[in-house]
């Protein structure tokens, strides 16, 4: 099976070098020719952990190539992935559908075989019928089937859930194109993945349905921390306490400094635009948007509260952990965005650690100082700031931070360490629930 990627980023590379992997011959194309340069060259343009040596193997074996000419790429696919990004769009928080959309002409103008057009990337109920248009409208004499596939994958754990995913939602119920995806999936079926086939309105609601449901959930638990901060109650016993319950499940549930990253806070605001766009309000996720916005600054002050009342102009923070998850280098919508401002903004100067995400995160915050370490962001620090937990933090020499700092205070966003450890080694503890 020949497949083309356009759009070589998180989801686009991934899922090449991943059907590279089951033995498909995989183009992946990106307009981004320093990418291209860079994957030719053995470089990953992103961090995602296993993903450097899937991709050497699989361009080793020749399955997979990498091109900045589309024309070149789709010729001759039987499948087409569209995995370009769909950020939010400036001034209304709509799904921006520009770059799907111009793919789509590129490709229909370089269809040269009856193929199937896939859209990978996260598109609004309806993407579908325009792009099936615009093929219509750019290339009236091809034959190309329009299928909904979103993508489901987590950055970090990312080539994982590709090949092991809990489903893949096939949004198409044409027989011809049907074929083609079960073969486009078919070594995954021998894992006996759910393979779900559904309308391709349905397969695009199911993604936003899915993502504004985690980020409800863990919205949720999110304001039951803060209720227990008030009440002298523990969250982590409490989402332990409910999520035992099958029901409910023990995912998503980690109270924190809100969540960010590529995929919920634009998916979230994405839903509500299609909700009003069809006048059918969705209030659970408004409240989610709300709240979630509103907390991730409201950690920047809490982190002013730990220090202690009165003014901290000229005082200074330890950041830790920058990315919006650990196992990634992804710096978009952070929750260390909107908590760095919020602590610039009243004064206090920042240095900050993350094992991977500096690159990202220096070109996304001014004022910052970049250290090489966790200790050297404690460095006289009147406060050390726990935002991602990435694993190189859960087992620091506390004893030594608390030496190296101005002030020992300790703001655990992440819930990753204990009250009576911290404390036992000096430093004064505030975590994130734990009343
Ligand atoms: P990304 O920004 O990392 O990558 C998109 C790539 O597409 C860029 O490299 C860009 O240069 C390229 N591109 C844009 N227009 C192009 C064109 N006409 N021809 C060739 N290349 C083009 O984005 P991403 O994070 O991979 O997300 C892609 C889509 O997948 C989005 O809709 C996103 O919501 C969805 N998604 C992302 C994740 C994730 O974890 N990142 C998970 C599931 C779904």
């Amino acid at each position: 099976m020949r497949i083309t990627m356009i759009g070589t980023g998180y989801v686009g590379l991934v899922s090449g070098a991943c059907f590279a992997d089951f033995g498909h011959d995989v183009i992946c194309v990106d307009k981004d020719a320093a990418k291209i340069d860079a994957l030719h060259a053995g470089i990953m343009p992103i961090y995602e952990p296993g993903l450097k040596e899937l991709v050497a193997t699989n361009v080793k074996g020749g399955r997979l190539s990498f091109t900045t000419d589309l024309t070149e790429g789709v010729a001759g696919a039987d499948a087409v992935f569209i995995a370009v990004g769909t950020p939010s769009r400036r001034g209304d928080g709509h799904a921006d559908l520009t770059y799907v959309y111009a793919a789509t002409r590129e490709i229909a103008a370089a269809l040269t075989k009856p193929a199937v057009v896939i859209t990978k990337s996260t598109v609004p109920v309806g993407t579908g019928d325009e792009v099936e248009r615009i093929i219509r409208e750019v290339a009236p004499d091809a034959k190309a089937w329009v299928v909904s596939n979103p993508e489901f994958l987590r950055e970090g754990a990312a080539i994982e859930d590709f090949k092991r995913p809990d489903r893949v939602v096939v949004g198409t119920e044409d027989p011809e194109a049907t074929a083609i995806m079960e073969a486009v999936y078919r070594p995954l079926y021998l894992n006996r993945s759910a393979l779900m086939f559904t309308g391709r309105r349905t397969a695009e609601l199911i993604k936003y349905a899915a993502n504004a449901f985690l980020a409800t959930k863990i919205t949720f638990i999110n304001e039951i921390a803060d209720l227990c901060e008030v009440v002298g109650a523990d969250v982590k016993d409490v989402s332990r306490g409910i999520g035992l319950d099958n029901r409910i499940g023990s995912k998503f549930l980690h109270a924190g400094p809100g969540y960010g990253g590529s995929c919920f806070p634009k998916d979230t605001l994405a839903l509500l635009k299609t909700a009003e766009d069809h006048e059918v309000p969705v209030r659970i996720v408004e409240a989610v948007v709300q709240v979630n916005d509103s907390r991730k600054r409201a950690m920047g002050r809490k982190v002013l509260r730990a220090m202690g009342e009165g003014d901290h102009r000229g005082k200074r923070v330890g950041v830790l952990g920058l990315t919006f998850k650990p196992d990634t280098d992804d710096m978009r919508d952070a929750p260390s965005l909107a908590l760095i401002q919020a602590l610039q903004d009243a004064g206090v100067s920042v240095r900050a650690y993350d094992p991977e995400g500096v690159e990202q995160a220096a070109k996304m915050l001014t004022g910052v100082e970049f250290v090489a370490d966790a200790y050297a962001a404690a460095a006289d620090a009147d406060a050390l700031v726990i935002v991602t937990e990435w694993n190189a933090f859960r087992a620091l020499d506390l004893q030594r931070i608390a030496g190296a700092m101005q002030a020992p205070v300790l703001v655990d966003l992440r819930n990753i360490y204990h009250r009576r450890d911290v404390e036992a080694a000096g430093l004064h503890y505030h975590g994130i629930g734990r009343g």
